[in-house]
């Protein structure tokens, strides 16, 4: 599995991971599986967050057992994120979760509490050894500057942002930033959330052509085209296991100029939208 630095100096983590959103939409038992059959495949950056219902609970029966094999990452809703509220709501979720410590722990989205709060809980946090990293999500470069001046250099292990095919606005500004001050990027709903160019579409052709020549998918092609930037991670969800493993593929892939050329044609990265597009 194809890993990379989760920010400067952070630990190696894999370039495509697991989502965890609706995963509890579906049979427990086969969410349970899917996301075994994805550790197994090498899937073991595990996203999820308080506000994704029941999907913690479901991620703590999955790895079970196996705990330092996963990269675990969780997320504060904005509401919570007050120096006090952060501990606490990172407390629950670990219960939830049935660990003692978080690998990253995500603010959700900026929100009406002051950054520098929220960054205090986390520090609390870090020094009680309950989180090891932390880092932000839905992140602009006005946002992650005042986060940088909060926190300083070398803190911002993350930043969790939409990236898929049809959205590619992060190329512009978030990216560039992230790499230049050593922050990871995790480019989230890498199948547009379900809405994937279908194969009858001109993108959907391209998809599936440069799937053919590699013998894949078109989804692995797409996973492999989101994490083709230094830097860049990607988290696919799926309650299904055969899918966590065509996902898992999707890292061994190697896309080369002409792949590149025609699927960067097909979906276009355009122009940098006024704000940062999010779910
Ligand atoms: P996504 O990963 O873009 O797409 C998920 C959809 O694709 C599901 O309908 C899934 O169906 C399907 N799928 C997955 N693998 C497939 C495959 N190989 N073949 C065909 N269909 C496949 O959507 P997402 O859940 O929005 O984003 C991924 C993760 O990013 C989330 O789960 C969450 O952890 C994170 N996220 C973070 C934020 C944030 O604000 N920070 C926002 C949104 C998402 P099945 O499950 O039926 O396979």
């Amino acid at each position: 599995m194809a890993e990379r630095e989760f920010g400067r100096g952070g630990p190696r983590v894999p370039v495509i991971g697991q989502g965890t959103w609706g995963i509890d939409a579906g049979p427990r038992d086969q969410a349970v599986a899917a996301l075994r059959a994805g550790l197994d495949a090498g899937l073991t950056h595990i996203d999820t967050a308080e506000m994704y219902g029941g999907a913690e609970a479901i991620v703590g029966e999955a790895i079970a057992g196996r705990r330092d094999a996963v990269f675990l990452v969780s997320k504060v809703v904005p509401d919570h994120a007050t120096r006090a509220g952060v501990v606490k709501a990172c407390e629950a979720s670990l219960g939830r979760l049935g660990t003692d410590r978080l690998d990253c722990y995500l603010l959700h989205w900026p929100g009406r509490h002051p950054l520098a709060e929220t960054i205090a809980g986390f520090e609390d946090l870090k020094a009680a050894g309950k989180i090891l990293a932390w880092g932000v999500s839905n992140c602009d470069v006005a946002e992650l500057d005042e986060a940088l001046r909060i926190a300083g250099p070398g803190v911002i292990a993350c930043n969790q942002v939409l990236y898929h095919l049809g959205q590619r606005a992060i190329e512009h500004a978030v990216i560039p930033w992230c790499r230049a001050n050593g922050v990871a990027v995790v480019g989230y709903s890498p199948f547009g959330s379900g809405s994937f160019p279908r194969p009858a579409t001109t993108g959907g052709r391209v998809l599936a052509k440069v799937a053919a020549r590699h013998r894949t998918t078109p989804y692995a092609v797409a996973l492999a085209f989101l994490t083709r930037l230094e830097g860049v991670f990607t988290i696919p969800k799926t309650a299904r296991a055969d899918r966590a493993v065509e996902n898992a593929a999707g890292a061994a892939l190697v896309l080369d100029r002409d792949d590149l050329m025609a699927i960067d044609a097909a979906f276009p990265r355009g122009t940098q939208p006024r704000s940062l597009p999010m779910l």
